[in-house]
């Protein structure tokens, strides 16, 4: 049997699912599936809704928060609704952990503590309990503008380029407009070929990192920079953009200006970067300073610095 969380709210494993008869005790009338297994013995009177993430730590399952939120909650305004995996112990309960936190805004220990009362084998794998914490400090709101979530999902999108050697269209909008081109100039704060002084990217395309701190999305009790670190100055991080030429087809390869191909960094979806102060990037699109100028572009006025 599939364990009650609150009214109209039950989580299980694939035998809960299985065995769902068109008229339930529970009266279940939605099923929200997670796993590679195919959805068997489909009742035509229930309404499934399937996503395919396997059980791994590497697994993205927070891309998913957001819609399985609007999912779960519509169905429960409804009826009750079984959210399943195999097991019934780490994805689904992810799932409605995210959910709960959401809709109640809570913590992910609040709300991991209420879900685990109601079923006590759930156990998260590692990798998804980072990506709780990081729904959590967003606002449990999915937001690409949120530095550790860009940074998430360009390693995701990595590990694709590294299979299949080219950006799937449906990453596209990891790939940011062009800042080079007035009607994209959202911040003011621009940096500009050295040599041809055109607007190459923003203050918000870059990663900063500090110096000799572990870079990473995931919130970590040692992720405080120490007070002695710095902002590192060697090499800029910048996120991939549209003028890079290069970087939906090539895994890795050289960044130059698109006026005047000056050469300006290189990038690499495969291999990760040492920058001089011995930080470790990946994947990396950098830009060595000395090749650029920073420049604030107040509408028509410009003021170089
Ligand atoms: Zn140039
Ligand atoms: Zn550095």
């Amino acid at each position: 049997m599939p364990n009650l969380v609150e009214e109209n709210l039950y989580l299980g494993d694939l035998n809960d699912a299985m065995g769902l008869k068109s008229s339930n005790e529970a009266n279940i009338k939605f099923v929200f599936s997670i796993g590679i297994f195919p959805t068997l013995g489909k009742i035509s009177s229930l309404t499934y809704r399937h996503i395919e993430v396997a059980d791994l730590p590497s697994e993205d399952l927070l891309s998913h928060f957001d819609s399985a939120y609007e999912f779960i909650r519509e169905s429960q305004s409804e009826g009750a609704i079984l959210v399943h995996c195999y097991h019934g112990v780490s994805r689904s309960a992810t799932i409605v952990i995210a959910y709960l936190m959401k809709r109640d805004d809570l913590g992910v220990q609040t709300a991991f503590d209420r879900v685990k009362s109601a079923r006590d084998v759930i156990s998260p794998n590692e990798g998804f309990m980072h990506q709780l914490a990081l729904y959590q400090r967003m606002r449990m709101t999915l937001d690409l503008n949120f530095t550790p979530y860009k940074l998430y999902k360009l390693k995701r999108l990595s590990q694709i380029v590294k299979d299949v050697r080219l950006v799937p269209s449906s990453y596209g909008e990891l790939i940011k407009a062009d800042p080079g081109l007035t009607s994209n100039r959202p911040n003011p704060n621009v940096y500009k070929c050295k040599k041809c002084r055109r607007v190459l990217f923003t203050l918000n395309n870059i990663f900063a990192h500090n110096r000799g701190v572990k870079f990473t999305w995931k919130c970590q009790e040692d992720g405080v920079p120490p007070s002695d670190s710095e902002l590192c100055k060697e090499k800029i991080f910048i996120e991939p953009l549209v003028w890079m030429k290069d970087v939906k087809t090539c895994p890795s390869g050289k960044l130059t200006c698109p006026r005047c191909n000056f050469k300006l960094g290189s990038y690499s979806w495969i291999d990760y970067c040492i920058c001089n102060c011995r930080t470790k990037i990946f994947p990396f699109f950098y830009i060595t300073p000395s090749k650029i100028d920073f420049d604030i572009v107040v509408k028509n006025v410009q003021v170089t610095v």
